[in-house]
């Protein structure tokens, strides 16, 4: 069984209802968490699975809506952890940085607490792996590839394929079209993409919402994309805008007419099995 959790739906912009960029994988008795968006570890709480609990976190790309909260999954599972336990994260090139400049922002709130427990005598361990593209594990009948994908000009960012037991989640996070996309998608079973509606965005008289619109997949891109993989269930998420209320049926309409199989509209804490 692999399962999929959508635990943050939403977008750069704050919304009371929907996290920031964030997916829960549990494949087997394996969980894995696919970036750290803001509210990740109330949602992680919400599918019913502590911090400590996480077999490894992977990150698409260092955009802030994707990372927010990553040091809150550090530091909590160090806290919630009665023994040492490495967290083991990987991400684009760049990712090494960014953990050396979240681990100093934490230096004052380690030393709190290791002065304040005594029996707490280790500081996180966490361990980078960069990577653009190529193997990331294969264990416990879990097995993770990465892609390059294209979010330019932001640069680089992976996409993941997760396999277990016959079965294919693909993460794929913010990109455009583009062939490693394609790699990861073929024949899975579950296919998670962020989403951008440009008829709307074409419609915001503001140039920063503008820019959005050539780095994401458009609804009718992230359709074609499954079409042309055989994918079986395309799973919208990150919307941008953020949608009206009660607008699914508008955005899955948009994507069935240019894919015949199931469109899930990503709510938070919505769970998909495969
Ligand atoms: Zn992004
Ligand atoms: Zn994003």
């Amino acid at each position: 069984m692999i399962k999929v959790t959508l635990l943050g739906t939403g977008n750069p912009v704050p919304d009371p209802n929907r996290g920031g960029s964030a997916t829960l994988v549990q494949a087997g008795t394996s969980y894995f968490l696919f970036d750290a968006g803001r509210g990740v570890l109330q949602r992680l709480l919400g599918a019913g699975v502590l911090p400590n609990m996480l077999s490894a976190v992977l990150l698409t790309h260092l955009h802030s809506d994707h990372i927010t909260d990553l040091n809150d999954v550090v530091t909590t599972r160090w806290v919630m952890s009665p023994v040492p336990n490495v967290t083991r994260l990987w991400g684009p090139p760049r990712t090494q940085e960014v953990v050396n400049g979240m681990m100093a922002m934490l230096q004052p709130d380690l030393e709190y607490r290791l002065a304040h427990h005594e029996d707490l005598t280790w500081t996180p361990d966490v361990r980078v792996t960069e990577l653009r593209s190529g193997s990331v594990l294969d264990e416990d009948g879990v097995k993770i590839t990465a892609e390059a994908t294209d979010h330019k000009p932001v640069e680089p960012t992976v996409g993941y394929r997760i396999e277990h037991g016959g079965h294919v989640v693909v993460i794929g996070g913010d990109t455009v079209p583009c062939p490693g996309l394609d790699a990861l998608c073929a024949d899975a079973d579950i296919y998670v993409q962020t989403v951008l509606r440009d008829d709307l965005v074409s419609m915001i008289p503001m140039q920063r919402f503008q820019d959005t619109i050539d780095y994401h997949s458009s609804v009718v891109q992230a359709a074609e994309t499954a079409t042309r993989n055989r994918v079986k269930k395309l799973v919208l998420t990150h919307m941008v805008p953020t949608p009206a209320p009660n607008s699914a049926s508008e955005w899955i309409a948009i994507a069935a007419a240019h894919f015949a199989g199931e469109i899930i509209f990503g709510e938070d804490l919505l769970a998909i099995e495969a």
